[in-house]
């Protein structure tokens, strides 16, 4: 065993590495988002026992699961937008494992979501983290801290009104400089999805997933527990289902973070 494992092992039975769970409950109970009326919706979450004890199985308990792919705390793949849809390993099953791996980058930007909640990271705001944290490495997890996962209501997570939904997220600007210049793995959202509320009125429409999955990049959303992350130094490990051609899939999003 290489010296690295076998000191992460001793750390993790020492306490000194601790697994903080990045992932909301999945049930009949989670939010899913909404889209105007003339496209297709994605359904929620239904279980439907198989058996539990019973006739239908007397010492087994199991369940039958339907969800969309993008339900809850969930992976967004490349192919998931067309702007990715011919890239090579763009599906859940082709991606390489090694992308399910890497180190976390926190931004906190829960001051300006509290101020403004249709806020969005901009570049001037990343260049402030880096001033402090460092640059960006190659590889990294992006993670929007905006205290978004504290909404425990449907309704405020969702946070419709009038004209659509409203939430924080990244400015074009930003995510290009992250998907190129910073190479980045891709980025994870506390919000319902990897773009701002608004984004369907962007141009581009949701410029995020536009720009990340057209560059073969990842994403992460619905995720929480953020506000006990560093703003770098911990490693965030999230393997979707290994769905043939999917364009995503709920995951169990986990941080190792040094104690
Ligand atoms: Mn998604």
């Amino acid at each position: 065993m290489s010296s690295v494992l076998a000191t992460l092992v001793a750390e993790l039975a020492a306490g000194r590495v601790t697994v903080v769970d990045l992932t909301q409950p999945l049930g009949p109970d989670t939010p899913v988002i909404g889209l105007p009326e003339m496209f297709a919706a994605s359904p929620g979450v239904s279980i439907e026992v198989i058996s539990r004890f019973d006739d239908k199985g007397p010492a087994w308990y199991w369940n039958t699961i339907r969800m969309g792919e993008h339900t809850g705390t969930h992976f967004d793949a490349p192919v998931h937008w067309i702007t990715g849809r011919d890239l090579p390993n763009n599906t859940t099953d082709t991606i390489p494992a090694r992308q399910f791996i890497g180190p976390a980058c926190v931004i906190d930007i829960t001051a300006d979501v509290a101020a403004n909640e249709d806020c969005l990271l901009d570049v001037a705001g990343l260049e402030r983290w880096e001033a402090v944290n460092g640059r960006i490495p190659r590889g990294a997890w992006v993670l929007l801290r905006t205290g978004w996962s504290r909404r425990s209501t449907a309704e405020a997570f969702l946070n419709v009104r009038d004209d659509g939904p409203h939430g924080p997220g990244f400015d074009q600007a930003v995510s290009r400089l992250l998907a190129t210049d910073r190479d980045v793995l891709g980025v994870g959202v506390e919000t319902i999805g990897t773009d701002a509320g608004q984004a369907g009125r962007f141009d581009p429409p949701f410029p995020n997933h536009n720009i990340m999955h057209g560059h073969g990049r990842l994403g992460l959303a619905s995720l929480c527990n953020l506000d006990r992350l560093p703003a770098t130094g911990a490693v965030v490990i999230a393997a979707p289902l290994k769905l043939v051609g999917g364009s995503g899939s709920p995951v169990r999003a986990i941080a190792l973070v040094p104690a």
